[in-house]
């Protein structure tokens, strides 16, 4: 591509609400523009990167036995209704209606299509297993789009869907999922961990994150310093004292369940939630009161926890602000713990005054500590210090550490959640009709070029891993008007392309200076530039860009060097 002809708008400027480095990057690399919040379009060298992700991504899945579908972006309410979340799903799920008045929706995830396909045509054990993926558009109405392309409302998902005779089967696809996504991450170039998603169920766990370790990330993990123990704290958990009337426990005395620890769906009938919003949650029963709620919810729901437990109408409070009514919250502080709920907030507030997402998530999880006094708080506590406390790894008793991370990835094992309520069934070797055992699995395809940049880039601009770049080589002529110079870049172009190289010729006639700006801002791996002097020596210059070694090659066999 001759940059001269390509549509791909540098800018000098950082765009104004840009808060972290990848959404600068990008928008200033001329790779994405914002069409309305959460929502972008690509430009071509953006498409590029994206279509290098997606083809890793889909030679691992391909190579770890899945198959490649397509499926509708709009899908029928009906299916959601048949597995209940049309009602649970929240507000992320945008609903729509046909001209006959009929529901639809924008999906945000593919089970209940996938499912319905499968339950159709899948009928013998000889059949599976099977695992169907696509590479597809998702929308999901976030409540807060924001850094970019890390979370958009419309963004790329590479979406699998995995069917099996039983669960020994679905733990195999499993793992093999779990692998080919290592591999993956790997071949992306991206410094990552796979962590726990259910940072309460120690060692019982059947879903993993994967992470890239990046301080933007709006993730905090618990990682071992000493052993191989990583779990994410998001889906944090709160302790609703009832002696506080918050929101969580309005219910009617008569509502109140039986002491002990109850089902998802019966708390989510009790707390007025959908169950679906709710990864796990225990309530704690004594004397016929409620006496704590532990909710491992989305974060949406824990907003509305966080407003309701510190009564404030907004959380968008100056992080000051939000301290002071941490502080004065009638949950009561005391004791260690409690401080250390303020010391976070104290933290955040120095660090980031207003970024109160974080900050919300990061003290849930260390509210819980807060309600020692009661007997049946400590049985809460009991099953989150696991992870929360800082102070006995789970596994090894070592230190634990909280860096922050991108969730790039998502392996779920979903047992018969879809398959059960779908009928999604087979006959088995004996004739017998059973229930498929699914697992699903997600990588945020538009998130990984956020993320990749996020951990590869300088003052400069990016440093794509060679994986990403959307060209290999950045081709500078920086004597355009020298006709010896210009006749050589342009057989050196022309001989890459025939070799199958990609390579991003710049033949503007611009300054050199300006040239390298851009070709350090758009960071592809290596620069090759034809200059004046060097030509005349017969050699050109070329620049790691990541390095910023420089090496002199002669002219002489030049392209051969790049076969
Ligand atoms: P998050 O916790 O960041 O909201 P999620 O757990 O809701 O993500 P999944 O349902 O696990 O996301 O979807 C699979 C993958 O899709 C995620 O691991 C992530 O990489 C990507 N993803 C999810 N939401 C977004 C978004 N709003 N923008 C971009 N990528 C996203
Ligand atoms: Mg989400
Ligand atoms: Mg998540
Ligand atoms: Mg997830």
């Amino acid at each position: 591509m001759r940059l001269s002809n390509a549509y791909i708008p540098t800018l000098k400027e950082e765009p104004a609400e840009a808060e972290v480095v990848s959404h600068k990057l990008l928008v200033r690399a001329g790779m994405i523009r914002k069409v309305t919040s959460g929502i972008y379009t690509f430009l071509p060298l953006g498409l590029r990167a994206l279509d290098k992700i997606a083809h890793v991504v889909r030679e691992e899945m391909n190579r770890a036995g899945c198959q490649e579908i397509f499926m509708p972006m709009v899908q029928p309410g009906d299916l959601w209704k048949e597995t209940g979340r049309w009602e649970y799903y929240g507000k992320e799920l945008l609903r729509l209606k046909d001209r006959h008045d009929r529901d639809y929706c924008l999906g945000p995830t593919h089970e209940e299509v996938v499912t319905s396909l499968v339950r159709g045509e899948v009928r013998s054990y000889r059949q599976l297993p099977l695992n169907l993926y696509q590479i597809q558009t998702k929308f999901r109405d976030e409540i807060r789009p924001r850094f970019g392309l890390m979370r958009c409302r419309e963004f790329i998902m590479k979406d699998a869907y995995s069917f099996d005779r039983d669960e020994a089967g679905a733990q195999k696809s499993y793992q093999t999922m779990f692998d080919a996504y290592t591999r993956a991450f790997q071949r992306l170039g991206l410094q990552f961990r796979a962590v726990e998603a259910d940072s309460g169920a120690i060692g019982g766990s059947v879903s993993h994150e994967f992470m890239v370790l990046a301080a933007t990330g709006e993730d905090t993990i618990a990682s071992c310093a000493a052993c191989e123990f990583a779990a994410n704290l998001e889906k944090a958990e709160v302790v609703v004292p009832t002696d506080h009337p918050v929101g969580l426990c309005e219910a009617e005395a008569s509502e109140v369940p039986t002491p002990g620890k109850h089902t998802v769906d019966e708390v989510a009938t009790f707390l007025g939630v959908g169950a679906d919003r709710i990864v796990k949650t225990l309530l704690y029963v004594a004397d016929g009161e409620v006496v704590g709620a532990l909710v491992r919810g989305d974060r949406e729901l824990n907003e509305t926890k966080l407003k309701n437990l510190l009564d404030v109408q907004s959380l968008e409070l100056a992080g000051s602000e939000l301290v002071e009514r941490v502080s004065q919250a009638p949950v009561g502080f005391a004791g260690p713990k409690g401080l250390q709920v303020k010391r976070l907030y104290a933290d955040l507030e120095l660090q980031n005054g207003t970024d109160w997402v974080t900050g919300a998530n990061r003290a849930e999880t260390h509210l819980v500590h807060v309600d020692l006094q009661r007997d049946a708080a400590i049985t809460a506590y009991a099953d989150l210090r696991d992870v929360t406390s800082g102070d006995p790894c789970p596994r090894c008793g070592g230190e634990l550490r909280f860096p922050q991370g991108i969730e790039v990835g998502h392996v779920f094992n979903l047992g018969t959640k879809y398959s059960a309520p779908m009928q999604a069934l087979y006959l088995d070797e004996n004739g017998k009709e059973r229930e498929m055992v699914m697992g699903c699995y997600g990588i945020g395809v538009s998130r990984i070029l956020a993320a990749a940049i996020e951990q590869n880039h300088d003052a400069s601009g990016i440093m794509f891993p060679p994986s990403i770049a959307p060209y290999e080589i950045a081709l500078l002529c920086l004597d355009t008007k020298n006709e010896e110079v210009r006749t050589k870049a342009e057989a050196f172009y022309e001989t890459l392309q025939e070799q199958g190289v990609d390579v991003l010729y710049d033949d503007r006639v611009e300054r050199p200076g300006f040239k390298f700006k851009d070709a350090d801002l758009m960071g592809l791996p290596l620069q090759v530039v034809f200059g004046g002097k060097g030509v005349a020596r017969g050699i050109v210059e070329v620049k790691d860009r990541r390095t910023g070694e420089k090496a002199e090659l002669p002219l002489d066999g030049l392209a051969e060097a790049f076969a």
